[in-house]
């Protein structure tokens, strides 16, 4: 019998699948924002720079961190650090001590002199900053660097703003604040002390400027309404600051009373401390309503300030102060009519801050609100044409100098769009890597370096610094905590996983790329990334959206 050949004959032209197994999603790398980035203010890139100091490179650490946040050294001793809050590695022990690395970077940057590297091309333009704050120094640096040239007018004898006037030695020594200023007036910012703006416009015509950035930040204290006789000496929290610097005995040995519940509160009840005083801070809310942070009051406590929630204000006679308790009904604080008396010699107002913003009402379009902060539009600008703010004199229950700092950067851009005559466009956003997005399939024993600090006891008797810094092996052991969120960081991983060798290296530096060609799609690269740098996506890709 003749033999037949019962296979049928594959069709090749119509078969469009292929012979082989089908692969139906293909590995891509990805960037994702870590948390901690997204966490910060001003939106520094941590992950980034921390990467560096893992090298050792602190001098690029320092670079990319002051693409940012031109303030490293002040930023490590005076921010609230939401940055720390939103670190995934607090998932697996501590989080990294970013704050603590940033001012290592910073203290460097001071002891070796680096200044900022940047190049820019002049463009002929002008702004003037109005306020040496935080806010308007950040402006005015991220300005500069964009090659505009800056002129900065403040009001008072020295730059810095409160973290000149309000923040303790103890907490930011000044030699710190005016290294990191004097390389801004290093890039040629040019900053007028002892000039306060009465007339916006007028200025602004003088000396020939294309734009403005307010930021007087806010300075005021509200004033407080309550009767009382002289014999309690009352001033008010910058008030405070001025008079102590020439003369510190109205404040020294007495009893004293600080009326308010935020930050400055605690720093001033805990200057008046150093001054042998004793000291209790009264505030009308309960501890939720108290703008603080929970550790501002814990480290006031052990220092020995007294502090009372929930008392008011009524009236002062005869060295006496009258309290009524306060209950708080339907989140506010409300009267019970319940009276207490306290002995005082001295009480110092530092509840709600205001912005001194009125001579702006002479402007057209600038809108003001009841406390002073003023309204801006979605391009960072005023009612006034090219009047821009930022800082504190916006409106908004959250107030830091990492705020202000951050805020500055944003409006530097929509500032350089405005005198180029185009409209800033906001980049996209990566979606943040939060820790369920991480594959940690390793353990690591890694605890936190911490700082040292002074005790207490040790402390309060001078204003020398409370809290230390961390050596240069320290810092660099930190960095190498970090879990590097949601961006590549070349540890080989998929390389090595990779059962078809379809991951080819590209350098140091380059990262790697997928062969196509020899990629089965089974996502062991994908399932063994520890930092979440690769996706699966569906196959068929179109290659001009789904993969950048
Ligand atoms: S500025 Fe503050 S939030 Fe930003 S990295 Fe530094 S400590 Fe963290
Ligand atoms: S582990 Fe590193 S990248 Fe991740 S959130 Fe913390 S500091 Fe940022
Ligand atoms: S491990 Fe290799 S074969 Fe598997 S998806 Fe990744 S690149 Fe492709």
């Amino acid at each position: 019998m003749a033999a037949t050949d019962l296979t049928k004959a594959v069709d090749l032209s119509t078969h469009a699948e292929g012979t082989g197994p089908n692969r139906f999603r293909r590995p891509v790398y990805v960037d994702f924002m870590p948390p901690c980035n997204s966490a910060c203010p001003a939106g520094e890139n941590i992950q980034g720079w921390l990467s560096h100091a893992q090298a050792g490179n602190y001098f690029e650490a320092f670079q990319t961190l002051v693409e940012d946040n031109p303030f490293p050294a002040i930023m490590g001793r005076v921010c609230v650090k939401p940055c720390e809050t939103g670190c995934n590695r607090n998932h697996i022990d501590t989080t990294i001590n970013i704050h603590a690395v940033e001012r290592y970077i910073g203290d460097e940057s001071i002891n070796q002199q680096w200044q900022i590297r940047y190049n820019a091309k002049p463009t002929g333009k002008r702004v003037l900053v109005i306020g040496a704050g935080p806010g308007g120094l950040s402006a005015a640096y991220h300005l500069a660097r964009l090659g505009h040239t800056v002129e900065i007018f403040e009001a008072g004898s020295h730059p810095g703003g409160l973290l000149w006037t309000g923040v303790p030695e103890y907490r930011l020594p000044k030699n710190i604040l005016d290294a990191e200023i004097d390389r801004i007036v290093k890039m040629g910012v040019k900053i007028s002390l002892n000039h306060k703006v009465d007339n916006v416009l007028q200025e602004k015509a003088i000396g020939n400027f294309d734009a403005v950035f307010l930021s007087i930040g806010a300075q005021l204290i509200h004033k407080e309404d309550f009767e009382h006789d002289d014999s309690v000496y009352i001033t008010n929290a910058f008030s405070f600051f001025n008079e102590m610097k020439n003369n510190a005995s109205p404040f020294t040995r007495k009893k004293v009373v600080v009326y308010g519940g935020g930050k400055l509160a605690l720093y001033l009840a805990r200057i008046i401390k150093r001054f042998g005083s004793e000291v209790a801070v009264y505030f009308s809310g309960d501890k939720k309503m108290m703008p603080a942070y929970d550790y501002e009051t814990e480290d006031a406590l052990a220092e020995g300030v007294d502090v009372q929630l929930l008392q008011k204000i009524k009236s002062i006679a005869k060295n006496k102060i009258t309290l009524e308790k306060q209950k708080v009904e339907k989140g506010k604080a409300v009267d019970t009519g319940e009276f207490e008396t306290i002995d005082a010699d001295v009480l110092i107002v530092a509840n709600k801050q205001e912005s001194d913003s009125g001579f702006l009402r002479a402007v057209s379009g600038i809108k003001i609100n009841d406390d002073g902060t003023v309204v801006i539009d979605a391009n960072r600008m005023t009612g006034g044409e090219g009047i821009f703010a930022g800082g504190d004199m916006l409106p908004g229950e959250n107030r830091s100098s990492t705020i202000a700092i951050g805020q500055a950067k944003k409006a530097a851009k929509y500032i350089d769009a405005f005198l180029s005559k185009v409209t800033f466009q906001k980049p996209d956003k990566h979606p943040t890597a939060g820790y369920r997005k991480l594959h940690m399939w390793y353990q690591t024993e890694a605890p936190q370096k911490e700082q040292d600090k002074l005790a207490p006891a040790v402390a309060v008797k001078s204003f020398e610094e409370i809290i230390g810094g961390l050596s240069e092996p320290e810092a660099k052991f930190e960095a190498h905590r970090c879990l590097s969120c949601g961006n590549c960081f070349e540890c080989d991983g998929c390389f090595g996983a990779c059962p078809e060798d379809a991951i080819i290296k590209l350098g140091k530096g380059n990262r790697y790329k997928f062969n196509f060609d020899a990629c089965t799609g089974c996502a062991v690269c994908y399932e063994q990334c520890p930092c979440h740098a690769i996706e699966m996506i569906p196959e068929p890709v179109n290659l001009s959206t789904d993969v950048k």
